[in-house]
């Protein structure tokens, strides 16, 4: 699903990806783990093209990102969601419009759009909350509605960029679950940036180990639920 060949992306002359080579198959929840610093949120936008990698090529669900023009970029991350670490909402939106930003720039159908936002809701658990603002929202509720936002479009593959790193164990554990789910439910391919090895082994089928922006190791691991809940 994710195939990164030989990539390699400097800032001035400090390389923090050397030439990377890894693949990603599809329905796999892959962990990238490592240090600080060590170039995971790198790797992890260059599978979006966030960042434009200075060699190697990025191929996502068969297509050659780094060979696609803007216009075609634009459309094949339609297929690319991601989620952050601080969430990213937009403060002044509220809960559903947060969601339905992300149709209206894929120029989803506006007769279906209040469904689909409804939908995507209803699936993290949301509905409820349609109309408060992310101030409003406890740190778990605001990455479900960003969840909720990623998956609007129907992505095969979802970036995540230490989704639980500010969220409180309980909380980390129920947002892992929402992933589990999204995996499971829909097939999608899951590729989670973190650094703490407990989330990456509680979820993760394999991992990446990075340092100095380089793979140091691949693990396969039998994923083995620490944290949360089972709803
Ligand atoms: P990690 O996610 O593992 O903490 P990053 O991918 O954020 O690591 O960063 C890898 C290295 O690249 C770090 O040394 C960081 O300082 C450097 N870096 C990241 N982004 C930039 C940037 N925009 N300009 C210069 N250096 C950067
Ligand atoms: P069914 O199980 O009825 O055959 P799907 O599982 O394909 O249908 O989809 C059921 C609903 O979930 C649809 O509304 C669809 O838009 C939504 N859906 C399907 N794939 C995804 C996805 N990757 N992310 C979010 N929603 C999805």
């Amino acid at each position: 699903m994710i195939k990164l060949h030989n990539v390699t992306k400097k800032y001035a002359h400090f390389r923090a990806i050397n030439s990377v080579t890894l693949e990603i198959e599809e329905g796999e929840i892959y962990g990238i783990i490592g240090a600080s610093g060590a170039g995971k949120s790198t790797l992890l936008r260059i599978m979006n093209l966030l960042e434009n990698p200075d060699e190697g090529e990025v191929v996502v669900n068969g297509q050659v990102l780094t060979n696609l023009t803007s216009k075609h970029l634009r459309e094949a991350r339609k297929s690319i969601g991601m989620i952050f670490q601080h969430f990213n909402l937009v403060a002044n939106k509220t809960v559903f419009e947060n969601v339905a930003v992300s149709l209206e720039l894929a120029r989803f159908p506006k007769e279906d759009l209040r469904n689909r936002v409804v939908e995507c809701l209803q699936f993290v658990g949301l509905e409820n909350f349609i109309s408060k603002y992310p101030a409003q929202l406890s740190g778990g509720q605001k990455q479900r509605v960003a969840i909720a936002r990623a998956l609007a479009n129907n992505p095969q593959v979802l970036l995540c960029d230490e989704p639980t790193s500010s969220l409180d164990p309980h909380t980390t554990g129920e947002i892992l679950d929402v992933l589990e789910k999204v995996n499971q439910r829909f097939g999608v391919t899951i590729v989670i940036v973190s650094h703490e090895m407990d989330v990456i082994k509680s979820i993760c089928n394999r991992a990446t180990v990075m340092a100095d922006g380089a793979i140091y190791d691949t693990i396969s691991i039998e994923p083995k639920r620490m944290l949360g809940t089972d709803d």
